[in-house]
């Protein structure tokens, strides 16, 4: 398939959703959405930028430049036409112009609230949808080729956790950031372009979810909780697992057998049809049955594609149902302040019988000597 084919797929499959969407125009403004359907990575800089798709009519849609950066966007008169702006214009008003009559517009969550106001003050009948809100995203359905984009990005990080419960990364000894630093070169190694984060949260740091890994020295006996991915191919991975450096306490495997009940019972929840909210209780009454309940301080999941945190957000609410094509994180956690936390987490992708780990390293609490 060309990069045409590819885009131009895209925005017949994207058309359609919008079409059922009763949505009247589409505007795109720069990040993911946009390099989605344009191949285009435009700069984040006060110049608008905006894709406008109208699904309605068999024109195909527009995509408005600064002049300046127009040599930056791959032509594809096939699926988008270009049109440059100067500075002596007003983009918003072009946009507007282009979606003229239109009552409900979709508009992308990265487009920046000056463009938005501005279009919104030209158009004062419209009323602007966002696109995340309306359809879930525009890049939550994977097609084929980018579920198994996800699996093997899946499988690269899979190694690195290998790596770590075997006992082949040192800890004990180390600084949290001296082991995120090892934990990148292998990610690095496995065969990712870029390693988009690291946590590597030891002993009590191990409770705060997103620690940025520090000076700590890692001791023995205690918790190590780490969350990394990258991304391969522009596809991202994710992934958690938890070691102790020593013999593991009774009572934190038994709190970890609860969480890996969680995680399993989330992994069963998720099949096309359920909603996402169905999703997140499965793990949460695992959790709170256990009397952990006020200690699961954050959702379960969240859709992952080319970035690591995309629609759908697998949390308590939300009705949206789980589709064939979804791809998303399942990632519990129990969380003791001062003491230790401890999370598990895959990347599943959803097919006609249910959810697919992406990772399947031990989902045990592995005991460390190092
Ligand atoms: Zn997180
Ligand atoms: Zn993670
Ligand atoms: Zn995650």
């Amino acid at each position: 398939m060309t990069d045409s084919d590819l885009f131009a797929t895209r925005w017949h499959a994207v058309r359609q959703r919008l079409i059922a969407d009763q949505a009247d125009a589409l505007v795109l403004s720069r990040g993911s959405d946009l390099v989605y359907l344009s191949g285009y990575d435009a700069h984040a800089l006060e110049r608008l930028t905006a894709f406008v798709g109208a699904p309605n009519t068999d024109g195909i849609p527009t995509l408005f430049a600064p002049q300046l950066e127009v040599p930056l966007v791959t032509a594809m008169p096939d699926v988008f036409t270009i049109s440059g702006w100067t500075d002596d214009q007003d983009p918003v008003a072009m946009v507007a112009e282009q979606i003229v009559g239109a009552q409900r517009v979709l508009v992308s969550d990265e487009m920046r609230a000056d463009h938005l106001l501005a279009l919104q003050s030209l158009m004062p009948d419209t009323t602007f949808v966002s696109l995340s809100a309306s359809l879930g995203g525009l890049r939550s359905i994977k097609s084929d080729a980018e579920m198994q984009a996800i699996q093997t990005v899946g499988g690269l990080a899979n190694q690195v956790a290998a790596q770590l419960q075997s006992g082949e990364i040192p800890l004990v000894g180390r600084s949290e950031a001296e082991i995120a630093e090892d934990i990148t070169a292998r990610l690095l190694a496995v065969g990712h372009e870029t390693v988009e984060f690291c946590i590597v949260a030891s002993g009590p740091n191990s409770a705060s979810p997103h620690h940025h890994p520090g000076n700590r020295i890692v001791q023995a006996g205690e918790m190590v909780l780490c969350d990394f991915g990258g991304k391969h191919k522009g596809y991202c991975s994710d992934i958690t697992r938890c070691v102790w450096t020593g013999d593991i306490p009774a009572d934190v495997l038994a709190t970890y057998d609860t969480l890996k009940k969680a995680q399993q019972a989330a992994v069963d929840a998720a099949r096309p049809g359920a909603s996402l909210g169905d999703v997140d209780a499965a793990a949460r009454n695992v959790i709170a049955d256990a009397g952990f309940g006020s200690q699961f301080i954050h959702r379960t999941g969240h859709g992952i594609g080319t970035e690591v945190h995309e629609q759908p957000y697998v949390t308590k609410d939300n009705t949206q149902v789980v589709e064939v094509g979804h791809a998303f994180s399942i990632e519990p956690g129990i969380y003791v302040e001062g003491k230790w936390g401890m999370r598990l987490e895959d990347i599943v992708v959803v097919v006609d019988d249910g959810a697919i780990r992406c990772s399947t390293t031990d989902h045990n609490l592995i005991a460390v000597r190092a």
